[in-house]
């Protein structure tokens, strides 16, 4: 217990830790404009870059688990902003005088927090968590009326309502306390999946378009032929088309990333061999899915709200969807079933808390 306390801690403090990686291999001429065209992004979406936000958390989340991401890129600019539009993220490609083009990746902070926030209130709801090969059983606590309030507080700071801050965390850290310390240990890591899932989105759009990437073309060419059948039924017009298709695209290429960069990497490194991609899978799929369930509530809570719209993303169930079916689709059949039960318990423990919190 007490180590997972230490982790938690230390999580806390890497969260507000300054990082000055950014941009750190670029030309002195790129890195210029990549700044002057952060800045104007910046001002048109009511942003503030936030390095001290999350910062050190994604590096090391990326360092860690998906090293893989710096051999692929030569230069990428990697940013924290923290925006109270309705927006994860922005990749820009930017081009220098000297001919580079230099793509920037700027994930907003506050939904990275917010994601973090909802699931450290899922997991003080687990009382008993009971996992061994070929059994899962979990008991969790019906939400209570604190876990509401910690939810719309997580909500409203998403959007900087009440201010980007600690508040509310000392209950968190003491409830978290009395949690079951599996339940605690594999959400916290299904957590660091979901933020770096979302930052993987982000890198998955530029990759698909990297020159370089030829060789993966039998890959991307089967996550487009996916992604287009995943739009083709929607009948929206031909442009939503276009974009979600990008979007599913995106979505598709972040889960490969993610699930082999975890199969390969030091959270399953003590599984048998065989069980490496099984494994990785389950982590990956609840992670991703704490990512969507997240923008489920985001969805349900503002929908009404000026300047949200499905236009530029389809809806979030639909996206999970999408990566649910690709990702079993993968799986030997024996595995499709159990493969999923993590990121089930993430979507039994939202709607609950989504049925309590937002009627
Ligand atoms: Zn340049
Ligand atoms: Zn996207």
């Amino acid at each position: 217990m007490e180590s997972d306390l230490q982790r938690l801690l230390g999580e806390m403090r890497r969260r507000v830790l300054l990082t000055d990686r950014a941009g750190s291999g670029l030309p002195a001429c790129c890195r210029e404009s990549g700044r002057r065209s952060y800045a104007d992004y910046l001002k048109a979406n009511d942003a503030v870059d936030r390095p001290d936000l999350c910062g050190g958390i994604i590096l090391g989340s990326v360092d860690r688990i998906a090293p893989i991401l710096w051999r692929l890129f030569e230069h990428v600019e990697l940013r924290v902003m923290s925006s109270r539009a309705f927006l994860s993220a922005w990749v820009g490609k930017v081009p220098c005088r000297c001919g580079q083009t230099v793509p920037l990746i700027a994930v907003n902070a506050n939904l990275l927090l917010l994601v973090w926030r909802l699931m450290m209130v899922h997991i003080t709801r687990i009382e008993r968590w009971d996992s061994q090969p070929g059994r899962f059983r979990v008991n969790i606590r019906r939400p209570e009326q604190r876990d509401v309030d910690q939810s719309r507080l997580a909500i409203d700071m998403y959007l900087n309502g009440t201010g980007v801050s600690t508040a509310g965390l000392d209950s968190l850290l003491s409830d978290y306390r009395e949690a079951d310390r599996t339940a605690g240990h594999v959400l916290l890591t299904v957590t660091e999946l979901a933020e770096l899932w979302m930052v993987l989105h982000e890198f998955g759009h530029t990759l698909m378009e990297l020159p370089g990437a030829a060789k993966l073309n039998e890959l991307f060419g089967s996550i487009d032929q996916f992604a287009r059948s995943c739009v083709r039924t929607l009948g929206r017009f031909p442009l939503v088309q276009e974009k979600w298709r990008l979007e599913h695209q995106a979505d598709l290429c972040a889960a490969v990333t993610l699930t082999t960069s975890v199969a390969v990497g030091p959270l399953v490194e003590h599984d048998p061999e065989g069980d490496r991609l099984h494994n990785a899978t389950w982590l990956s799929l609840g992670g991703i899915s704490a990512a969507m369930e997240t923008l489920n509530y985001v969805e349900a809570a503002y929908h009404e709200r000026p300047g949200f719209s499905f236009r530029k993303h389809p809806p979030a169930y639909h996206r999970w969807d999408a990566v649910r079916q690709y990702a079993v689709g993968c799986m030997p059949p024996q595995h499709e079933e159990s493969v999923q039960t993590l990121a089930n318990l993430i979507a039994a423990l939202s709607s609950e808390m989504m049925g309590a919190g937002f009627n």
